[in-house]
């Protein structure tokens, strides 16, 4: 039995991407090496664009194609089925990469800036020129974008707490701004982006603070985290959200869980809410232990965990 990919894209389609994207459309490409994990089979097509004219395109493509859309950030949040993912694949990491200042007003200084730009860039850029507001992401990994779509955030604050306005590009119904007061944030949670809509922007209000004094915060936070998370192994951080009143790590911890392997994944020993990629894990591996983790815990203490991690994509299609 071997396995194989069930690609959509017909030759004559392969051309009219290559035509339009060159060698930023990738056909049967492995996502493995594009996600935090390192694990997860192919894109049926993985494209890199680089304007809302081009996703105009690629949205009106996927409409006539029946080919469902699939947006990427850097994966580190992401958990790709071995089968990989079918129709097309859009990653912004490398595109929509912008960072603008807009004015300032009120010792804040507004930004705007593109929803591929990686966390850590922006955060060194701002700690740089003096804006604050962005410290508590310090050792946050991803995309702006990612980081929008999650509200990702630590206990010194999220995106939310600072975005001020974002231009999501909707598939069906094409781009669209809102501010602030439309949208809702909270815990791992935001109300308007789904899987049919990409964050082309967003604007921050960052308040005037001491780049020497946001520096020493950003290693001293960086410490901390490096002294409790397994940052040695490939991971997508937290695996399951924290539920009301529980810390999900202490849950799995204290049903036993911590070191408990399947294939090449194991429960760290060292934050038990995250699972590693040990040694060559397949996506299957990693999604055992979530399940065994999410059954364990309920049966032993009936709290149902929430898996963090975004799982994508399919099963491999077995062949005979
Ligand atoms: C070591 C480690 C530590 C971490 N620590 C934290 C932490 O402290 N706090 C925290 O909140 N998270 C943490 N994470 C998780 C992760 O870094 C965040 O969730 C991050 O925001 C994901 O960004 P990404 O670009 O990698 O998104 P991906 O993982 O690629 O995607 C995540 C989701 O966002 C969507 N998405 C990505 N880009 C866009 C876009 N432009 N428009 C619309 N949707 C999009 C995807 O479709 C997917 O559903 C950690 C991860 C690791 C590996």
């Amino acid at each position: 039995m071997s396995i194989a990919s069930s690609s959509k894209i017909s030759s004559d389609l392969r051309k009219q991407f290559n035509e339009r994207f060159g060698n930023r459309a990738r056909f049967d490409e492995p996502l493995a090496p594009y996600v935090a994990y390192g694990v997860g089979g192919p894109a049926d097509v993985l494209v890199f664009p680089k304007t809302e004219d081009e996703l105009s395109w690629i949205a009106h493509i996927s409409r006539e194609h029946s080919l469902p859309i699939t947006t990427i950030g850097t994966g580190t949040n992401l958990l790709v089925r071995d089968g990989g993912i079918r129709g097309i694949v859009l990653s912004i990491r490398d595109t929509f990469t912008d960072i603008q200042i807009l004015g300032k007003e009120d010792g804040c200084t507004k930004i705007r800036c593109g929803g591929g730009v990686e966390k850590p860039t922006l955060l060194n850029w701002a700690v740089e020129r003096g804006y604050g507001g962005l410290v508590f992401s310090s050792g946050v990994p991803g995309t702006i974008g990612g980081g929008i779509f999650m509200n990702a955030g630590t206990k010194y604050g999220c995106y939310g707490d600072i975005l001020t306005r974002l231009r999501l590009f909707d598939f069906e119904a094409g781009g669209r701004e809102y501010a602030r007061n439309e949208l809702h944030f909270g815990y791992r949670h935001q109300s308007h982006i789904t899987a049919k809509t990409l964050v082309a922007w967003v604007d921050f209000s960052l308040p005037d603070a001491d780049p020497a004094e946001m520096r020493a915060e950003v290693e001293r936070i960086i410490e901390e985290r490096a002294a409790k998370q397994p940052l040695d192994y490939p991971s997508c951080g937290s695996t399951f959200k924290n539920p009301e009143g529980f810390s999900a790590g202490r849950l799995v911890e204290k049903a036993g869980l911590k070191g408990r392997r399947s294939g090449g994944a194991e429960i760290s020993n060292k934050h038990a809410n995250f699972i590693l990629n040990k040694d060559r894990a397949r996506a299957s591996d990693i999604l055992d232990l979530i399940q065994m983790v999410q059954s364990e815990v309920y049966s032993k203490f009936g709290v149902q965990l929430e898996c963090e991690v975004v799982v994508v994509g399919e099963e491999p299609y077995a062949q005979n």
